[in-house]
């Protein structure tokens, strides 16, 4: 605040002035970049203070499981960016996904969950949340027949990923978030590929967002951790969750991830410019069969991409002519970029899906999902993209 008045400066304020100056909560001590508070625990001045700090009758510090201002910083930042009302941070980003379903669904709920989310999402609700009497559905993302076709009167919740991994195909979240207002149910949607820099899905009516905020938010491969967003009323039963079971975001890696804000929308605008100029050269290659990005005028998400998202973000697919070791021999003669099944760092990343991150489906599943085995993802981080194209031409001349 001003000193002069009372005016809040960042009551108006643009993105790029919130993602440096949102959430900051100064000490007497005059610092200017935010602190990292290391204490796991807070005085209180009486015994009177620390009743009422307890009961949550006067807010303020308890214990670091719950409350911690580096962790509340990096929360009121992204949750300004995020253009929500409460912002949780938590352990990872699994985690993240856990507290939001733990808080807000109870035995006999119905889940209807994208096939085309991150593999641990799917075991997530398939393999533990069922454990505890919550029905789950899978629905091919862009099958509206199907999602509409799959609400039952106990739906509590629709989850997707959009853009997917790795074919980067594109949910009308507006749409989504209609079908599950119609259904009573609430919209979760995981923004980690996007991040609020590119998409922002609770202005298009999505009710829950929840991040890894391991990808971009970091943006250098440093830190796991999570957040969940969203109204007040839902956040507070978040918070009681983690306040109760535990899977708290340390104040070290909330402070990575504050930091990591401030560059954020930079860094998806690099990363989305690269990927696109990547994309186009990459469908002139002789040798490379079909490349899949939402930039590209021919993806099938394009519209709905230009319409939903300010840019295309980081991540690309390809198929190379041939089968797996094609796919084996391409990826094996690329020196430059990391073999990693990591995304959203500097540094770009190369995997091979169908024997990574998807080898757990069966071949009937990847064949559905159009995980094809001559597919490659890479994930195109801040080098110089003609480094990169070098590389790749590296790798397509080890196929043989
Ligand atoms: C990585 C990832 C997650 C899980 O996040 P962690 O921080 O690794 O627990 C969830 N969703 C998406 C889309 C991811 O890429």
């Amino acid at each position: 605040m001003s000193k002069q008045n009372d005016q809040d400066p960042l009551a108006a304020a643009q993105l790029d002035t919130l993602a440096v100056r949102a959430g900051i909560q100064r000490t007497a001590e005059g610092e200017h970049a935010e602190p990292i508070f290391a204490t796991s625990s807070y005085i209180f001045s009486s015994a009177a203070e620390a009743a009422a700090r307890f009961s949550g009758a006067v807010s303020g510090n308890v214990y670091s499981r719950y409350t911690n201002p580096s962790v509340r910083t990096f929360e009121n930042r992204l949750a300004a960016l995020e253009g929500a009302e409460a912002a949780v941070g938590t352990a990872s980003g699994m985690s993240a996904i856990l507290s939001a379903a733990m808080a807000l669904l109870r035995s006999g709920d119905h889940v209807v969950c994208s096939r085309d989310v991150f593999g641990t999402t799917t075991n997530l609700f398939g393999r533990y949340m069922t454990k505890f009497g919550v029905e789950v559905s899978a629905v091919p993302l862009l099958d509206v027949d199907g999602w509409r076709a799959a609400m039952k009167p106990n739906t509590a919740m629709l989850f997707l990923e959009t853009p997917s991994n790795p074919l980067c195909e594109v949910a009308d979240i507006a749409a989504m978030a209609q079908l599950a207002r119609d259904h009573n149910a609430l919209l979760v949607v995981d923004n980690c590929f996007c991040t609020p820099a590119l998409q922002r899905p609770l202005a298009l009516g999505a009710d829950i967002v929840v991040h890894s905020a391991t990808k971009y938010i970091d943006g250098q491969g440093r830190c796991v951790g999570g957040a969940v967003l969203g109204r007040q009323e839902h956040m507070d039963e978040v918070v009681t969750f983690l306040r109760t079971c535990g899977p708290t975001m340390s104040a070290f890696n909330a402070w990575v991830f504050l930091k990591g804000l401030e560059t954020l929308r930079l860094r998806m605008a690099a990363h989305s410019r690269s990927a696109l100029e990547l994309a186009n050269w990459l469908q002139c290659q002789p040798g490379v069969d079909a490349v899949y990005y939402a930039g590209l005028t021919d993806h099938p998400g394009h519209a709905l991409a230009r319409r939903q998202q300010s840019a295309f973000g980081g991540v690309l697919s390809f198929r190379v002519a041939g089968g797996q070791e094609a796919a084996w021999q391409f990826i094996d003669g690329t020196r430059l970029m990391s073999h990693t099944a990591n995304l959203g760092d500097a540094k770009t990343t190369i995997v091979h899906p169908a024997t990574t991150t998807h080898g757990r489906l069966s071949q009937a599943q990847r064949d559905q999902a159009g995980i094809h085995d001559s597919l490659v993802r890479i994930a195109v981080g801040l080098e110089d993209v003609s480094d990169l194209q070098d590389d790749v031409l590296r790798g397509l001349a080890a196929i043989g």
